[in-house]
């Protein structure tokens, strides 16, 4: 399903202890409203968080919020928005319903010592989560097979809110459990994996349903995550809506790691970000302009449409300012959507990912730093699990904490075989039960260091922009590792004169180097590279340069060419979107730059310009002309360079071919 480009997800979540619900809503004035941002597509509310319904239910009478004064509030949005050719797919709230969690309590989520999850009630909020295996399940379905048959033909998708992996005790699913022969009073393991089964047979049942209503609305499951474990539902969505609100809880990285992830998948996807200048629930504030537009134009950089969360007030008025803040946004973004939807993203590279397929908000650490690195370098990669073709990417990243069994590390080798390249890291493609990497590592396993930290001295292709020769620490504790067959040495390290403890130590924070005898820090063959440290989660937790660096320098070992490099700063990003129909791909440019100015959250106050930036391309046919669009300015290409004048924020490169 290819999605409406510039979408609002229009939040209601409306308490009961406000009067006149959708009292002010102009059904004109409210689609003016949207077409004037250039929205083409609205998410509208059927059921909230507080578990009220905003149109007249037959089914379920009671749960009419009590001082709706627009009696169908929700059918006269979707209309309004039809009327300007704006799609409206509708909201409902799934684990997450404060009237359900009050009159039901027999369906929340059990804990094993039979308390309910989330937040105590004595505190605000609807945060205590229910069990699709309860009777809730009945609830839901028969309340989204009601706004189905009201909406009939009108209907154009529905987005199922808080669907997420969950693991419960409540009656019916020990009941269930029991009758599957899962050890529920002691295996916590494979209560998770229960309720990772029964929340994406939820997601099917609930497809099917739609489904034999409407065979071509778009479906979505939010779990405020897209990764690794969602993959095994593939078939129950439409399409993927990343939310990641960089100013919430995600931060700016959790989008690009769900990204590179989601967009191997198979499914059109949009990321979704916020107007708030924090998080959902936020009324009234306003995101800084310069934060929307990198927001946005990152995800079109990943060829994604967009998606801007706002919250419609209780009486049913959009306001204004939000809207001339993303018409602002969302029309330079019409202009540009041209030029990355739809693409494919031309890629070298893979980073297979660590996170569990079990979990939602789990990704480790190593995963972060890594992706914050390799953007650095402007690697162009895609993250893929396990499950994944991996045939596609000349080059295999295994990060610091990807212990690979014996199955895994047999595809490894067929995928070396057939000519494939691995950068592996700590132990990143180490077996658990052997303790032993894949033979065409040439790598023996001594187990972990025991003189820690290390001093790495970097030696020839590896030294570039380096000191050759110097100690460089790597503040983590590695691995000991030793060439066998056709290994070799890469990388030497020096140790310390001893490790730091409480009988011994020197100064402030690490014992220095020995200067003594050299070992073995990195071992290559022909067509891998591994490091004996955990260099992706030391970058995660102090970004030391020559880390970057020497992955850097390890990635043009392996891989000679890469598609694209800069002289810009590291704060630029860079992605290639290939278009085969339109004999052209497009380079996008990111420069806006996150600053930590307060406690909590990252802020982008404004563009970040910069000058004339020269690009590196080898691009896998040849490009015989570049110009900058928008606007058209010919960038003159020699030998696959070419310099931008100005970068004031975004710029798209247009790269002809024949
Ligand atoms: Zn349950």
């Amino acid at each position: 399903m290819q999605l409406a480009s510039r979408q609002v997800h229009l939040d209601f979540h409306s308490s009961e202890a406000i009067p006149g619900i959708g009292a002010d809503f102009d059904p004109a004035a409210f689609a003016a409203t949207v077409r004037a941002a250039a929205i083409n597509s609205m998410t509208v509310f059927a059921r909230c968080h507080h578990g009220w319904v905003y149109y007249q239910s037959e089914r379920f009478p009671g749960i009419v919020h009590p001082h709706l004064a627009r009696p169908n509030l929700l059918v006269e949005q979707v209309e309004a928005l039809h009327a300007v050719g704006v799609r409206a797919p509708v909201y409902i709230t799934v684990q997450w319903d404060y009237h359900v969690a009050t009159t039901h309590p027999e369906w929340l989520i059990r804990k094993p010592d039979g308390s309910h999850e989330g937040p105590p009630f004595s505190e605000p909020g609807f945060y205590q989560s229910l069990c699709v295996n309860s009777g809730y399940f009945d609830y839901v379905s028969e309340q989204t097979r009601e706004v189905c048959e009201l909406l009939g033909d009108r209907l154009d998708g529905i987005f199922f809110d808080i669907v997420g992996i969950r693991p419960c005790v409540c009656a019916a699913c020990r009941r269930e459990m029991d009758e599957r022969g899962i050890d529920w009073r002691q295996d916590a393991g494979a209560v998770r994996r229960f309720a990772k089964f029964s929340i994406d047979r939820f997601k099917q049942r609930m497809s099917a349903l739609v489904r034999s209503h409407r065979p071509d609305a778009s479906i979505f499951y939010n779990a405020g995550h897209v990764g690794p474990c969602t993959r095994a539902s593939h078939e129950a969505y439409t399409h993927y809506e990343l939310e990641s609100l960089p100013s919430g809880s995600w931060g700016y990285l959790h989008f690009p790691v769900s990204a590179r992830y989601a967009r191997t998948l198979g499914h059109d996807a949009l990321g979704m970000t916020g107007k708030f200048h924090t998080e959902w629930g936020d009324f009234h504030s306003l995101k800084n302009q310069a934060a929307l537009e990198f927001e946005c134009f990152r995800m079109l950089s990943f060829g994604f449409a967009a998606s801007v969360g706002d919250q419609l007030e209780p009486r049913g008025v959009l306001q204004k300012p939000t809207y001339d803040l993303i018409g602002s946004v969302y029309r330079q973004l019409a202009e540009r959507e041209a030029w990355a939807r739809p693409s494919v993203p031309l890629v070298e590279a893979a980073l297979v990912t660590s996170e569990p397929v079990d979990r939602e908000h789990a990704i480790p650490e190593t995963i972060f730093g890594a992706v914050q690195l390799l953007d650095e370098l402007g690697l162009q990669y895609d993250i893929v699990d396990c499950a994944a073709d991996w045939s596609r990417y000349p080059l295999l990243i295994l990060p610091d904490d990807l212990r690979c069994d014996a199955a895994m590390q047999s595809r490894l080798s067929r995928y070396l075989r057939s000519g494939g390249r691995v950068l592996a890291c700590g132990l990143g493609g180490c077996d658990p039960l052997s303790g032993a990497w894949p033979a065409e590592f040439g790598a023996r396993h001594l187990g972990r260091e025991e003189l820690w930290p290390s001093f790495v001295l970097p030696a020839g292709g590896l030294a570039r922009d380096l000191v050759e020769g110097n100690p460089y620490v790597i503040y983590l504790q590695g691995e000991a590792i030793a060439p066998v067959g056709p290994g070799e040495v890469l990388l030497e390290k020096e140790e310390p004169w001893f490790t730091r403890t409480a009988a011994r130590f020197c100064s402030h924070r690490y014992t220095p180097s020995a200067h003594g005898e050299r070992k073995p820090a990195a071992i290559r063959t022909a067509n891998t590279i591994l490091f004996a440290h955990p260099l992706f989660s030391q970058y995660r937790e102090n970004a030391p340069r020559w880390v970057k660096l020497l992955i850097r320098n390890t990635i043009d070992l392996l891989l000679g060419r890469r598609l694209v490099r800069h002289d810009g700063p590291s704060t630029l990003t860079v992605s290639l979107l290939d278009q085969p129909q339109q004999s052209r791909a497009a380079l996008h440019l990111l420069s806006y730059v996150p600053v930590r100015k307060s406690a909590r959250i990252d802020l982008i106050e404004e563009r970040t310009r910069v000058r004339d930036v020269t690009v590196e391309l080898a691009l896998p046919y040849e490009v015989h002309s570049a110009r900058l669009v928008p606007g058209g300015l010919e960038l003159p290409l020699t030998d696959g360079r070419l310099t931008i004048p100005e970068i004031d924020g975004y710029a798209i490169v247009e790269l002809a071919y024949a």
